[in-house]
């Protein structure tokens, strides 16, 4: 890298307090769009939040084999779901992307050779979070891919060596959901605040429990919980995305919940904020 390339990374990436980190519930793709509960919680984070220099998202919705990073100056918005309605597929996000600091989030990570990625974009994980925390589509976002034929414990072990970026202003977001069994959603029931079936609420207050002791290595043996666990995690790509976060989380990282609530019995909103 040439002397004036570093220069360009450190003037937008500068030192600043530790950024907090989200994990984020994100639920229907509707979210993007819709102004209820849990749209309204993240417009308040927006707002909250020190302005980020960047959003770094691992989103549940981009599942590599290995691990890449968007890397395009104008990431598109991807439309990855059916059945919603035209409203929502008009939505654009033109946040930019930021080809800096893909390359500096690539040069961070040691235990895998990350792509730098030019196809991807944004995908409704991010999108229809990221959306309502900065409307105005001018900060910077990124996405980290997961690689979906590695264990937990790799996912876990991988996030440590993005630690580097909150204190380079960068607001890291996990976006998945930690209970998403959608074959047994209570369709009937969507609109019914706050149902859950009760291994939904079991896990709930598990997870909840774990996180609050900073109990990780509970949370890396998810396959070991038990059944109400098997349920609420029947494929961990909503879940992967928490243990991200988990693995960035610090011992002085305060920890609080938001969104915490199940929704259509086999779901939960339920979402953290570190810092
Ligand atoms: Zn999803």
């Amino acid at each position: 890298m040439k002397l004036h390339e570093f220069n360009n990374l450190t003037d937008t990436f500068f030192a600043t307090d530790k950024m907090p980190m989200l994990f984020v519930g994100h639920g229907s793709p509707m979210n993007a769009i819709e102004d209820n509960e849990f749209s309204k919680r993240w417009k308040l984070l927006g707002k909250e939040i020190p302005t980020p220099t960047a959003v770094l998202c691992i989103s549940a919705h981009w599942l590599t084999r290995g691990t890449a990073v968007t890397a395009m100056e104008h990431p598109k918005t991807i439309h990855d779901f059916g059945g919603f309605p035209k409203e929502l597929f008009d939505v654009e996000y033109p946040a930019p992307g930021n080809v800096a600091l893909a390359t500096e989030t690539k040069q961070l990570i040691h235990s895998t050779d990350v792509s730098l990625n030019h196809d991807w974009g944004l995908d409704h994980g991010t999108w229809s979070v990221v959306k309502q925390m900065y409307p105005d589509a001018k900060i910077p976002v990124l996405q980290l891919s997961i690689d979906f034929y590695k264990p937990a414990q790799y996912h876990y072990e991988l996030a440590k060596e993005l630690a580097a970026l909150r204190k380079k202003g960068v607001l890291i977001i996990g976006s998945g959901n930690m209970v998403h069994n959608l074959g047994m959603v209570a369709w009937d029931k969507i609109n019914e605040p706050e149902y859950g079936f009760d291994w939904a609420i079991e896990m709930n207050k598990i997870f909840k429990k774990n996180i609050s002791e900073g109990n990780h290595p509970a949370m890396i043996d998810y396959e070991k919980m038990g059944k109400s666990a098997t349920l609420a995690i029947p494929t961990p790509d909503h879940y992967f995305p928490l243990i991200y976060t988990l693995g960035l989380q610090e011992k002085n990282d305060s920890v609080s919940f938001f969104n915490d609530k199940a929704v259509g019995g086999s779901l939960t909103m339920t979402s953290v904020k570190f810092g």
